[in-house]
């Protein structure tokens, strides 16, 4: 059926490196995800309703929660490819984020909603009968949450997708939720203890804590965070496949959505080649960035002397840096002689968990280079890497 599945909606279902097939697979499982949590919930809801029992309506909403997530990626994937307009030249990529919160403030409000309920149902307990219908819209539920995780996990894998696979990891721990309120229910009502409430209860718990992780999340995108390892590699593999490169630092990744993120890096050339054939170069690989990675790439130009002088000085200094510490790193290494001087001065990255020492580490180098050579004078700016702390060494 998942062959099947694919065969019908995913276009060159083959090509799982192309964007655009990797989207229509992102597409085919919302949309698989979406229709079966609406028809788990819809009979959860039904016969929640008909046997009166809070746990199951409960479990209804938390799957109708997960239909809502989903239906908010799919949306917001629709806006997103909204090309950008006058007021908004970046794009729209980010209203996903918008949405994202509106709907955590929602599962809010549903969660205390029922948690009210549930916590009535405990103060003045009720039997919920026995019923065959709860049961077997239950284990539906249950095997249909089953099979999401496997085709999930089964596409996740075939495309490489992390957040697919970790989607299907949600399905699975879900149904450990519903094989909980189904025990309670069967054991509730064959023994006639009043257990509904307490159920209820732990889901609307739930609920509230899926609502928390979709704000925190949104949040977090929000205010920009860290850009994926897999982006940073990507960018910096692109760039140094180019000959003529001859080393890349300072990227920083702008993200407002597919089809909408912006990136900057230094390049550097070598300083004895032609400026205008340099600058033909970075042209070069602005453009391929745009047809390639779909990434909108501005590329500042680096001039590097590549002299036996330069090497020798470079290695030298690069020897005192991670002799010092192995995670900091440093580029833009310029000398400049005077009479009886020698004036060298860099850029040193400094991994955040450092923050506070930043100015000490800075110090503490220039004292070391300084003392190892009289002639030379130390200008060093610390700053922090804009693609997170473990990606500083990855393309430096
Ligand atoms: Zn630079
Ligand atoms: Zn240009």
């Amino acid at each position: 059926m998942q062959e099947q599945l694919i065969r019908w909606f995913v276009k060159d279902y083959d090509c799982i490196k192309a964007p655009a097939v990797r989207t229509r697979y992102g597409n085919l499982t919302s949309i698989v995800g979406i229709v079966t949590n609406l028809i788990i919930s819809l009979g959860e809801l039904i016969v929640g309703f008909l046997i009166g029992s809070i746990a199951m309506i409960s479990d209804a909403i938390h799957d109708l929660a997960d239909a809502g997530g989903s239906t908010i990626s799919l949306v917001s994937f629709r806006f997103s490819a909204k090309k950008a307009d006058q007021e908004h030249p970046y794009g729209h990529g980010r209203i996903e984020y918008l949405l994202s919160i509106g709907f955590s403030i929602l599962l809010f409000v549903v969660a205390i909603q029922l948690l009210i309920e549930s916590v009535g149902r405990i103060l003045h307990p009720e039997i919920v009968e026995f019923s065959i219908w709860a049961l077997v819209v239950m284990l539906c539920a249950m095997g249909l949450k089953v099979w999401l995780y496997s085709f999930f996990k089964s596409i996740g894998e075939r495309i490489n997708s992390p957040i697919l696979k970790a989607n299907g990891l949600e399905y699975l721990s879900d149904v450990w939720a519903t094989l909980g309120i189904t025990l309670g229910l069967v054991v509730g009502g064959l023994f006639q203890i009043p257990v509904d409430g307490y159920l209820g209860a732990i889901v609307s718990v739930m609920i509230g804590r899926a609502g928390y992780h979709v704000l925190a999340d949104a949040i977090s995108r929000l205010l920009g965070n860290e850009p994926s390892p897999e982006m940073v590699k990507d960018i910096a593999n692109f760039v140094k496949s180019y000959p003529g490169v001859l080393g890349i630092h300072d990227l920083m990744i702008h993200d407002y959505g597919p089809g909408h993120v912006f990136a900057s890096i230094h390049v550097e050339v070598d300083a004895k080649e032609d400026v205008i054939k340099s600058h033909s170069l970075i042209d070069r690989i602005e453009r391929d960035a745009q047809k390639e990675l779909y990434i909108q790439l501005t590329i500042h130009m680096d001039p590097l002397l590549v002299t036996k002088e330069s090497m020798a000085l470079y290695d030298k200094i690069h020897t005192v840096v991670k002799a010092y510490d192995e995670k900091l790193s440093l580029h833009d290494l310029r000398a400049v002689k005077s009479d009886d001087k020698i004036h060298v001065l860099f850029d040193l990255v400094v991994p955040y968990s450092d923050r506070q020492r930043m100015d000490d580490i800075a110090k503490a180098i220039k004292k070391i280079l300084e003392a190892m050579d009289p002639t030379f004078e130390i200008t060093i700016t610390a700053e922090h890497s804009y693609t997170g702390d473990e990606n500083i060494h990855d393309y430096n």
